[in-house]
């Protein structure tokens, strides 16, 4: 065992128990999965593209099979509610469908040059690391395991340490499903110590990464020793974008869900609210009405819509973000379990509410004055992952779309993630798109083939 080995303890953010223990690998358990990894990479790259649709296939409908097994398993291990929980094991399963079904649908392209035939391939990149966050533990893995496997690659996945039940149990189904041993590898260990050696291994080609901005931005720097490939889901501070003339009621009602869904522990929250001056008072008074409906408490519980946050030290964060007078603070339960109430504040886009990331169910309300005041605010940030746009005209809403720096955008919806559509940051929120038929980019490298039809 290496010398960093040690044991992580895996708690229940509700309940404060323990409900797991376990080994922590070091660096020597690293290097031995990436050989694995490597060993296997040859057999997995020659597996016909039709036996790779079944074994993909087969394991989606495994993930189906025991849907509500990895479900509980996710809602205790990141005290999310059970509903919620089912709705992302649900996408892994899709996930895995959707880049099963892609398998033998990517081709390479003739280009017509002189003296010969020219072609490209798609070849596998080898062996990636994928290092994945707390918050939605296994479904961000299968966003980049769906389509890391679908190019013939092999894998070693580092889920954080705060929540690997998931992932350790999807590799027994790896298995089950029929997938070589050696193909996909979950450790479980620091980000310090496997994550980084991962990134500096000169075996691994790339690392598919998805964190927060300041570990992505010391994941892309060990990368460079290595010009290893890295694609990068970092962090956000979406804007929520409300015009005078939206459907003010229906803008409100949905707005604490895009904030305080997951605790607000989503890269993808709307956690500035800016709305136009003029609907400004009206707004607020709707937004606080439906803030104070979010259901918070047990996870267990089907009704539940907010669960605790992850651990007491990121509580400590999310805390030290609220002083003064909040214009809105929800009720949460007393005991056990790392609660925090629902929180509005109003802000300018100056205060550190809204430029950093909170990680957490606190959302600013910040009011602008005319559609090029709401487009200079809500680009005014390092960030760009997600947002929205809330009006009735059409144009308007097209032109701000346009306008806004960021990769994924929603018009009169708070929607952001979907199976078959591309997903991923503008400026510090990352590069590279997960996701969809472009998920696929960031797990092959083209290969051009000229021959010669001379001679
Ligand atoms: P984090 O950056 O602390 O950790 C992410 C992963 O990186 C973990 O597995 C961790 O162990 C590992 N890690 C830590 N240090 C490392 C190092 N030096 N080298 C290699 N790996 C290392 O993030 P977190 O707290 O787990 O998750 C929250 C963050 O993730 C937020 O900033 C959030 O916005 C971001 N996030 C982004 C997306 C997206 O798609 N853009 C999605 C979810 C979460």
């Amino acid at each position: 065992m290496a010398a960093e080995a040690m044991t992580v303890n895996v708690i229940n953010p509700a309940t404060e128990e323990t409900i797991a223990t376990l080994e922590s690998a070091g660096v020597e358990e690293t290097d031995a999965a990436v050989e694995r990894a490597r060993a296997a990479f040859p057999a997995w790259r020659a597996v016909a593209p039709g036996d790779r649709v079944r074994l993909l296939r087969r394991l989606a409908t495994l993930v189906e099979e025991h849907h509500e097994e990895l479900a509980q398993i996710e809602s205790r291990n990141a005290g999310k509610p059970i509903n919620g929980a089912r709705g992302e094991i649900g996408m892994v399963a899709d996930v895995f469908h959707f880049y099963a079904g892609a398998i033998d649908k990517r081709y390479g392209d003739t280009i017509p040059v002189a003296g010969g035939v020219d072609m490209t391939f798609r070849e596998p990149l080898g062996v990636v690391g994928l290092i994945v966050p707390w918050n939605f533990p296994l479904n961000i893995a299968s966003w980049k395991l769906g389509p890391a496997l679908a190019c013939g690659n092999t894998i070693v996945l580092k889920p954080a340490e705060l929540t690997p039940l998931s992932a350790l149990r999807l590799a027994e189904l790896v298995l089950e499903a029929g997938i070589p041993e050696g193909v996909v590898n979950v450790l479980v260990g620091k980000g310090s110590v496997v994550g980084q050696r991962l990134v500096e291994h000169p075996h691994v080609a790339k690392i598919g990464f998805t964190g927060s901005t300041e570990v992505g931005r010391s994941v892309m720097q060990g990368a460079a020793g290595t010009i290893k490939r890295v694609t990068l889901e970092l962090g956000g501070k979406s804007a929520n974008v409300v015009f005078a003339d939206a459907d003010l009621e229906r803008a409100a009602a949905v707005a604490p869900y895009a904030v305080f869904d997951n605790a607000g522990q989503d890269c993808c929250a709307r956690s500035r609210i800016l709305v136009e001056r003029s609907a400004y008072d009206r707004f607020a008074e709707l937004l606080i009405d439906a803030t104070s409906k979010v259901r918070v408490g047990d996870p267990s519980d089907e009704r539940t819509e907010m669960g605790p946050l992850i651990s007491a030290q990121h509580r400590e964060t999310v805390a030290s973000f609220v002083d003064g007078e909040p214009l809105f603070t929800g009720e949460v339960q007393a005991g056990k379990g790392y609660w925090y109430p629902c929180t509005l504040v109003e802000a300018s886009n100056e205060d550190r509410i809204a430029r950093d990331e909170v990680f957490g169910p606190v959302a600013a309300l910040i009011p602008f004055d005319d559609e090029a005041d709401a487009v200079r605010i809500a680009n005014d940030t390092p960030y760009g992952l997600s947002g929205s746009i809330w009006t009735q005209n059409g144009a308007r809403a097209l032109r701000v779309a346009r306008a806004l720096e960021t990769g994924v955008l929603s018009v009169n919806s708070n929607s952001s993630v979907r199976v078959t559509t591309p997903f991923g940051g503008f400026k510090q929120s990352g590069f590279g798109r997960e996701l969809g038929l472009y998920g696929l980019d960031g797990y092959s490298e083209v290969k051009n083939v000229f021959y010669s039809t001379e001679g």
